[in-house]
């Protein structure tokens, strides 16, 4: 298995890795070209190679792509495909070009986010989250990192990897 960094310039499926743009807890997330649809690019989660043994974590992993399957909504972040690779899950994604809401609350850190638009954030992630909720899935881990901007500067939702569905756990009722 080659090291994590090294794939930069490798191929995986039918994406060229040209970049890393994050490491998160799990997996990091490369910038990534379409080989053959060059202008087609995206952004590609892959399973740190230490949870290569782990089923849990590739369960895990590979749920937070069946969420991102059943949730089309034009505020949640779109998925492509998921698939694996020398037995390394990875997610391929639209690419948020425009980064995160964490990156953009630091690079304006002397002054507030405008009015107007931290309400266009907070509608957006609003429709966002209801939609999930009807789906009956909860994000739980709602936080400027996972909010991400799309070429268009609309929020996107990303990182459903602690979502749980209500379906599955257990509920609670309380007369009255
Ligand atoms: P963490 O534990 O830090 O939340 P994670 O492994 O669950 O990380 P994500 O939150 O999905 O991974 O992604 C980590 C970071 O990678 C994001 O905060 C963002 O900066 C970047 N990122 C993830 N997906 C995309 C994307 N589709 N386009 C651009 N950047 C992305
Ligand atoms: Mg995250």
């Amino acid at each position: 298995m080659a090291s994590e960094n090294s794939y930069i310039n490798r191929q995986i499926g039918n994406y060229r890795v040209v970049s890393e743009l994050a490491s998160g807890a799990f997996g990091r997330v490369y910038l990534a070209q379409h080989v053959l649809l060059k202008k087609r690019i995206v952004a590609i989660k892959l399973l740190h190679a230490t949870y290569l043994g782990s089923s849990e974590e590739r369960e895990r992993f590979l749920q937070e792509a069946q969420f991102l399957e059943q949730l089309k909504h034009p505020y949640i972040l779109p998925i492509i495909d998921v698939s694996i690779e020398e037995g390394l899950p990875y997610l391929v994604a639209e690419y948020a070009a425009n980064g995160s809401l964490r990156h953009r609350i630091k690079s304006c850190s002397l002054h507030p986010l405008p009015l107007h638009e931290t309400l266009t954030i907070l509608i957006q992630i609003g429709q966002a989250l209801h939609y999930a909720h009807q789906q009956k899935i909860i994000h739980r881990d709602l936080k400027p990192e996972n909010i991400l901007f799309n070429a268009k500067n609309e929020a996107l939702l990303a990182d459903f990897g602690l979502a749980t569905s209500v379906s599955t756990v257990s509920m609670k009722h309380v007369d009255n």
